[in-house]
C-alpha cells in the first residue's frame, strides 16, 4: 500500500490524547507546567518464548520481568502525558507552543512506533486534504519513507527500550504495584506533579548505579471475575479493582465490568 500525506497543520493531532512520553520526555512535560500519569499492564510469563517470536521479542523489549505471586510476569509501564480537549501547548492559531521541545510522538505522527502496526489514514486526526496522491510518498512497502520520520521511529523504539528497565525503579520510588493484564485494562497511577518529578530526576540521578532492591509486590486488578478467578488459579496475586486503594490509582477497563 502507498500512502501520500502532507501535514496540513490543522492541529486535529493535539486534542484528547493519550501521549506516550520517555522518561526524560515526562520530566520536561512537567517542568514546563504538565502533569503525567504510568499506564501499567502486565503479561504472564511463564516460560521466555523463542528467539523468533517477533512479537514476543517486541513486548520483551517494552518490558521488564518481576514476579507476580507465584507467576513470572512482563510489565510494561506506559509515561502518559493526558489531557482532554486542546493540549496545553497547543496555540490559538493551531501552531504548537512547544514546537523545538515536542515529545517525539508528535514528531511522529501520524506514522506508527509499533511495528506491528500499520498506517492506515482512517485511524488517524489528518483531515482528507492531507491524503491526495499530489503529497509525497510517505509510506510504502511497509514502512515510512520520510527519512526523518524514520529515524525519529528509531529513536524511539531505542529510547522505549532503554527506558523499560528504568521503569522497575521509577515504580519503586513510587509505590507502584497494580497493574492490569494486558489487553484488558490500564492501571493508571496518578502523583503530583513535584513528586513524579523528583522520582524522574532521582532516577536520572540514579542511572548509572545498579538496582538494588527495586522489585515491587506486583498484583494484578481487573474488573472480570473470570479473569480474577484465572489468575488466581495459576498462583498470581490478583485482586477486584473495588480493591484499589486510593485516589492515587484507577483503571481503565477495556470490558464491561462484571465484578
Ligand atoms: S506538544 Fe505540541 S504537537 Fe504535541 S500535542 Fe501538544 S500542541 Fe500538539
Ligand atoms: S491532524 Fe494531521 S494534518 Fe492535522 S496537524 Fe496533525 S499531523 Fe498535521
Amino acid at each position: 500500500m502507498t500512502i501520500h500525506f502532507s501535514c496540513t497543520q490543522c492541529g486535529k493531532c493535539c486534542h484528547n490524547l493519550r501521549l506516550p512520553l520517555s522518561l526524560d520526555e515526562a520530566a520536561d512535560w512537567i517542568r514546563r507546567g504538565g502533569d503525567i500519569e504510568l499506564f501499567c499492564e502486565a503479561i504472564p510469563w511463564p516460560v521466555e518464548p523463542p528467539q523468533s517470536d517477533a512479537q514476543a521479542a517486541h513486548k520483551r523489549r517494552l518490558s521488564f520481568a518481576a514476579m507476580c505471586g507465584a507467576v513470572p510476569i512482563r510489565v510494561i509501564v506506559t509515561v502518559v502525558a493526558a489531557f482532554d480537549g486542546a493540549c496545553p501547548h497547543l496555540l490559538h492559531d493551531g501552531r504548537c507552543g512547544a514546537y523545538g521541545q515536542r515529545p517525539r510522538v508528535c514528531r511522529i505522527y501520524p506514522a506508527e512506533v509499533n511495528p506491528f502496526i500499520h498506517l492506515t489514514p482512517a485511524s488517524k486526526a489528518c483531515p482528507p486534504d492531507a491524503w491526495t496522491t499530489d503529497k509525497p510518498v510517505f509510506f510504502a512497502n511497509g514502512q515510512t519513507l520520510d527519512s526523518e520520520t524514520s529515524e525519529l521511529i528509531s529513536q524511539s523504539r531505542a529510547v522505549a527500550a532503554q527506558d523499560a528497565q528504568l521503569k522497575e525503579r521509577l515504580c519503586a520510588y513510587l509505590d507502584v504495584h497494580h497493574m492490569a493484564l494486558a489487553n484488558e485494562g490500564f492501571a493508571i497511577h496518578k502523583r503530583a506533579p513535584d513528586v513524579m518529578l523528583a522520582a524522574l530526576e532521582r532516577l536520572k540521578h540514579d542511572r548509572k548505579q545498579v538496582a538494588h532492591g527495586a522489585a515491587a509486590t506486583w498484583r494484578f486488578v481487573s474488573n472480570r471475575l473470570s479473569t480474577v478467578d484465572t489468575l488466581v488459579s495459576i498462583g498470581a496475586d490478583t485482586a477486584e479493582v473495588s480493591s484499589l486503594p486510593n485516589a492515587l490509582v484507577s483503571y481503565i477497563a477495556f470490558f464491561p465490568s462484571d465484578v
